[in-house]
């Protein structure tokens, strides 16, 4: 039998050993609520979205937004990275925007981060990569891959049953927490509630024309490389979808449901004058068959058990092994810029211009790094 010294001696290590675990994953884990830095091109003005719903300033869902105002008269187009963060084309494809767009006529407005505290934790038990990293011209890019929900430390606990508050439709209590169930939003309520208010407010005052909220989706879900549009986007998202075939960039097209209460895509063509827009790309990191969830899926999507799925047909997107996260930021990217070169032939004066974002094919052939900018980043110091 041990003496009772060595038990001490025992727990004592063991006590040790645990402090040290927790000091180490917790640094690794606050490390994350660091912001990713950006780039943005010349011409874009930085702001908050407190600036258009003050209850915001120094909350932790206070997020960026950029402005490039051309001088030219115009249209006015808003792209929405980051409405959940672990679908990472969506912010990617924002940033590539923010970081290489000239707006020659009109005005753009991107937010890179809608929602920022859910960029600084990881889903639990998703097993997902906290960061991936891009090759850039002189160095490499961090970005972090978050949550869908809300850093439940500034949104806790969880309702039991998530009643949404214009419509009354209930959902499960998690849900309060995801910013694409919070519009048009509650000026004094939540965290979420707070910021999809915030979001409507800005798209008001800046009468936005047409705005994108940017997602992906796992290939088994039927609503993926999908542009879903409110009805008053239609005509518009019809004509991008059939030009989209031709250039051989597949975009099906679905409907707002108008029972389906809270999403960007119902609420904001509902509460704002415009044109709303959601899409989609196949993400197998977020599916539910995936395999290991590491960094390399997030990056390339390739993962055995998606190609026996396509294989046996159970896939919404054409898959052959992989499904890069260059492919779904270029899917995206492309996309936006079809909407924008159309916009003028359905909103009389809606023009926007923007050149320098770079062809589906560019991205494709150089990957999405080739086209943001080195930045400083001290989060890895020491690392
Ligand atoms: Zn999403």
């Amino acid at each position: 039998m041990k003496s009772s010294r060595g038990s001490v001696l025992t727990a004592a290590s063991l006590c040790v050993a645990v402090a040290l675990i927790c000091f180490v994953s917790a640094r690794s884990f606050l490390a994350m609520r660091q912001p990713d830095p950006v780039a943005p091109a010349q011409g874009f003005e930085r702001y908050l979205l407190s600036h258009w719903f003050p209850a915001l300033e120094g909350s932790p869902g206070d997020t960026d937004v950029y402005i490039q105002d051309s001088g030219v008269p115009g249209g006015t187009v808003f792209i929405m990275g980051g409405t959940h963060p672990n679908e990472p084309s969506g912010y990617m494809a924002a940033i590539i925007y923010l970081e290489r767009a000239k707006v020659t006529k009109g005005r753009l407005i991107v937010m890179p981060f809608a929602n920022l505290t859910a960029m600084g934790h990881n889903s639990p038990q998703e097993a997902s990569p906290q960061y991936f990293s891009l090759d850039v011209d002189g160095g490499t890019r961090w970005f972090r891959y978050g949550s869908r929900a809300t850093n439940p430390v500034y949104q806790w606990p969880a309702p039991d049953i998530y009643i949404h508050a214009q419509s009354g439709q209930k959902l499960d209590g998690g849900s309060k927490s995801n910013l694409n169930r919070a519009y048009p939003g509650v000026p004094d309520d939540s965290l979420t509630q707070q910021v999809a208010y915030g979001v409507i407010q800005m798209l008001n005052k800046e009468k936005v024309d047409l705005a994108f909220d940017l997602h992906e989706a796992s290939p088994e879900y039927p609503v993926v490389n999908a542009i879903v549009a409110h009805d008053r986007a239609m005509e518009l998202a019809a004509m991008v979808s059939m030009e989209l075939e031709m250039e051989g960039i597949p975009m099906r097209l679905e409907p707002s449901p108008v029972n389906f209460r809270g999403l960007s895509h119902r609420e904001w063509g509902d509460h704002t004058g415009a044109m709303a827009i959601l899409m989609e790309t196949g993400n197998p990191s977020q599916g539910r068959l995936r395999g290991r969830t590491d960094e390399a899926l997030a990056l390339t999507g390739k993962d055995k058990a998606y190609l026996k799925a396509a294989a046996l047909g159970r896939l919404f997107i054409p898959y052959e092994g992989d499904q890069t996260l260059d492919l779904r930021t270029a899917r995206h990217v492309a996309s936006m810029k079809m909407f924008m070169d159309m916009l003028g032939d359905v909103k009389e004066g809606g023009d926007v211009e923007v050149e320098g974002i770079p062809s589906f094919d560019d991205m494709m052939e150089r990957g999405i790094g080739a086209f943001l900018s080195p930045v400083e980043d001290d989060r890895f110091d020491g690392k």
